[in-house]
């Protein structure tokens, strides 16, 4: 029951590779390959046709002055070639505002690209794909949360980050999948209201059961609300040794019950890298493939990987090609624009969670 990466399309280089000289092209390959370190599923030809496109972009980055960022389920050709930092959303909007460039390229879906606009108001951010949405961020609007407001009069709102701006605007207080136990609890009032993710609610209404009741919107993330309880211990038996399974929180609540450890996506990478230095290396990911990707090109020891993993239409949708056209000349739907009072709004929900996580 190994787990078997599915195959990623190569891009059509745009780049003519007489741009560049072969020991150049041949250069950026090795170094792909070695920073990749996936053998078969990036073979140095692969590694080689890719080339040209990640050394045009990195010099456009350099000659543009532009920060390039990726989410860690971004393809390993963007992630180990053109990024400047990888991590998860909030932490990648935060490098964003911290960075000295005044102009952002994320490369992620678009909820993502909101909020380093919201954090940083005053840069320039592009988004590459502007129609690689999110099955959560788009499955709750502004209206929503208003009505949802409406009827429960002075109930305190909190929404996972994974949200448009316009929904954080109406919300309290943001929540990630670190903090969002400790940020609720903390809430005022024996009641609240949280949105998008019900398998995320679900949990929340345990584990603050006899405290707090939470009312619950009812979104979920198509890729992690494919997993089931049942198919993990299906999994676990046909391994038939021991094995470590970490999942993703926004999983249902059947799964994180099977599950060795829960975590956001880069504590995930962290604990499966740890328990191969341990000599533990059977771990089964229960969440989107690119962690896995992750996890392989950042450790040195052996890992057995087992399950099957699942890929983000949204945040696959997203190729190199995408990036080089947005870094050389955005389209206006490229570039990130928010309402003024939008974003003064969606500051002071932040600036909350930052409050509260303390
Ligand atoms: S993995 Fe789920 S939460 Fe993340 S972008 Fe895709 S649909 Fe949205």
């Amino acid at each position: 029951m190994s787990l078997t990466l599915p195959t990623i399309p190569l891009p059509n280089s745009q780049v003519d590779p007489g741009d560049f000289s072969e020991e150049e092209i041949e250069a950026e390959a090795i170094r792909l390959q070695g920073a990749i370190q996936q053998l078969h599923r990036w073979p140095i030809e692969a590694c080689r046709t890719i080339a040209p496109l990640t050394l045009e972009i990195n010099r456009l980055k350099e000659e543009r002055d532009v920060f390039l960022i990726a989410h860690s389920y971004q393809t390993p050709d963007i992630i180990y070639g053109v990024a400047d930092e990888v991590a998860d959303s909030y932490t990648l909007s935060k490098a964003a505002r911290d960075a000295p460039q005044m102009t952002i390229l994320f490369s992620s879906v678009r909820f993502m690209a909101e909020t380093a606009k919201i954090v940083s108001p005053h840069k320039t951010v592009i988004h590459p794909s502007p129609e690689a949405g999110c099955s959560l961020s788009d499955g709750i609007t502004a209206q929503d949360v208003r009505d949802l407001k409406t009827q429960y009069p002075g109930v305190p709102v909190a929404c996972y980050i994974n949200t448009t701006a316009a929904v954080k605007a109406e919300c309290d207080v943001s929540v990630t999948s670190s903090n969002y136990l400790r940020i609720c609890e903390r809430l005022p009032g024996d009641r609240l209201i949280f949105v998008p993710d019900r398998f995320m609610g679900a949990h929340l209404q345990k584990s603050l059961e006899g405290r707090k009741e939470v009312i619950v919107f009812d979104g979920e993330c198509e890729v992690h609300a494919t997993f089931t309880g049942e198919k993990v211990r299906h999994w676990r038996k046909q391994i038939g040794e021991e094995v470590s399974v970490l999942a993703h929180p926004e999983c249902g609540a059947d799964v994180l019950e099977e599950a060795d450890f829960v975590g956001s996506s880069e504590k995930l990478i962290n604990e499966a890298v740890r328990l191969g230095s341990l000599n533990r290396p059977n771990v089964m990911l229960i969440t989107e493939c690119g962690t896995a990707e992750r996890v392989l090109a950042e450790t040195d020891s052996e890992l057995n990987l087992f399950g099957a993993c699942v890929m983000c239409r949204h945040m696959k949708a997203t190729q190199l090609e995408d990036i080089l056209q947005a870094l050389k000349e955005p389209r206006a739907d490229q570039i990130i624009e928010i309402d003024q009072e939008i974003i003064a709004r969606a500051q002071r929900n932040l600036e909350e969670m930052f409050r509260l996580a303390e």
